[in-house]
């Protein structure tokens, strides 16, 4: 396996730690069926301990029954080791990710805690969560800035007491590739049985080297990168995934190591990810930006259609952009609607396929044309569940110099009951439907942020409402789409409602604990 790179994907837990990025279970469940048909061979689905909606959410991940391992982070502590397994119990293969930081200054003031105490607390840990895992993957926190000497001798105190994977991080991205590439040949040269673990590389991008630096770690000795789809995570985000696959894979000259990613599932992995958490690609992104691979300059056009290696590296249907933006409409029948859904990286069972191609149909009704982005958002749309449902609005305008010219009427339903009407006025119709959902609301309403952009081309397209809010403390996005715009900002509000209302389940227990690595 010395040629193999695991690909342990961290979309579910690191990027979803990000602000904005969080997902509802639902749309954690679509994301980790996503990767599983990716080909990833690790899933980290959160941190069971971290709060109850995250504990319920790996738990829900493990029940999948994916091929793919299903890993919980957790602290050194029993009660997180214990989350873990109970959470993962169920799983086909589990594996159990214990951090502790090594560096002097967390030695010091966080932990404080002796080179040694770490290093009994780290095994002692391990020794405890090998009663439910045989997979164990022990992180140095803050190793970037841990004494070399320390780590060798912390990392085979570890190897000693049974772990598996071993994890280097670079969470605040510092790192550069050459001197990340000497960090991992020091590990694998000094620690005895080094061919017997996984070295694991766990990089940021705040300089824009996420990627690089790993691709050092491997030429290191790493055999296992973590990263997320479309390199979402915390501030500048995690290694991404497409980019690390793909220079491996387009390098193999190079490097000679395999994934054991399907390459053409990437693109669809993506739009899944970005549709998903609302956070768009950039154009000229890497692999998967829309401008990947167009070659717009006459030249290289010129050069392609004489002979496509001239300016091409990879060919797009390497990494699944559909060849054809096949356009759907309401004489397509349930296979063509199928066929499309599958193309586009969604699997879904049979019951919601039904209730899809019903909506599917509604929708060719009223447009034209059904590109894919439509479908992507009939996908997602049904997915934004929670006890608030809007059975319909209505909208009055006076085109008049009037700073209260707008009243919205929401029917609502609350948990499947009787619907209500809640009314708002505002100086136009989305600041009049924010002042309805003020009324229902028993914490501060502020809307940071609120766009809409057409989902596909066409003066028939659907738009796409996104909404930033916070509620109390809490920050918050929704997204609604519908071929009303005012339709789609009610939805993306009501959006917002449900996700407050599943956060505010979750703390009744205690507050979310995010991890540092
Ligand atoms: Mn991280």
């Amino acid at each position: 396996m010395a040629d193999y790179v695991h690909i342990f994907d961290t979309t579910l837990r690191d990027g979803e730690q990000s602000p904005g990025c969080s997902m509802n279970m639902q749309e954690k469940l679509q994301v980790a069926r996503t990767l599983e048909d990716l080909g990833v061979d690790v899933i980290e689905a959160g941190f069971p301990a971290a709060s109850d909606g995250d504990f319920e959410s790996v738990k829900a991940v493990g029940e999948l029954g994916l091929n793919a391992t299903i890993c919980g982070l957790s602290r050194t502590r029993r009660g997180d080791i214990d989350a873990v397994a109970r959470a993962l119990e169920t799983a086909n293969k589990g594996r159990l990710h214990i951090f502790i930081a090594t560096s002097p200054i967390h030695r010091e003031f966080k932990l404080k805690m002796s080179k040694q105490q770490i290093i009994d607390e780290a095994t002692g840990a391990i020794e405890y969560g090998l009663q439910f895992f045989d997979d164990v993957e022990i992180t140095a926190e803050d190793a970037g800035r841990t004494e070399m000497d320390y780590l060798v001798e912390y990392f085979q105190a570890t190897i000693d007491a049974g772990a598996r994977v071993l994890n280097v991080p670079d969470t605040v991205g510092y790192v550069t590739p050459s001197e990340i590439r000497q960090q991992y040949q020091h590990l694998s040269d000094h620690l005895v049985k080094a061919d017997s673990v996984i070295l694991s590389c766990h990089c940021h991008n705040d300089l824009g080297l996420a990627v690089a630096n790993s691709l050092g770690a491997i030429e290191g000795g790493a055999r296992q990168v973590e990263c997320t789809i479309n390199g979402i995570g915390e501030r500048a985000g995690n290694c991404s995934l497409e980019e690390v696959v793909m220079a491996l894979r387009t390098r193999h000259d190079r490097y000679k190591l395999r994934t054991g990613i399907d390459t053409t599932k990437l693109y669809p992995a993506s739009r899944v990810v970005s549709a998903v958490t609302g956070s768009s690609v950039q154009p000229n992104k890497a692999i998967v930006g829309r401008n990947a691979f167009a070659h717009e300059a006459g030249i290289h056009q010129d050069g392609i259609l004489k002979h496509a290696e001239t300016y091409e590296i990879m060919r797009p249907e390497t990494v699944g952009v559909p060849e054809n933006t096949l356009v759907l409409g309401k004489h397509s029948g349930r296979h063509a609607f199928n066929n499309r859904l599958e193309i586009l990286g969604f699997s879904i069972g049979k019951e919601e396929m039904e209730q899809l191609f019903v909506r599917f149909k509604q929708l060719a009704d009223r447009k034209k044309s059904v590109y894919d982005e439509d479908i992507e958002a009939l996908v997602l749309g049904t997915q934004h569940s929670g006890p608030w449902h809007l059975d319909a609005i209505s909208i009055h305008t006076e085109v008049e110099q009037s700073d209260q010219c707008a009243e919205a009427s929401l029917k609502m339903r609350f948990d499947g009951g009787a619907p209500r009407i809640y009314s708002g006025r505002g100086d136009g119709p989305v600041n009049a439907i924010v002042n309805a959902i003020r009324k229902i609301i028993d914490d501060e309403l502020h809307v940071e942020e609120f766009q809409v952009s057409a989902v596909s081309s066409g003066s028939d397209a659907q738009g796409r409402a996104t909404v930033r809010a916070t509620i109390g403390p809490s920050r918050y996005q929704g997204t609604g789409v519908s071929t009303d715009i005012v339709e789609a900002s009610a939805q993306a509000m009501v959006s917002i409602m449900n996700r407050h209302h599943q956060h505010q389940g979750k703390e009744i227990s205690e507050s979310r604990i995010t991890a540092a690595i």
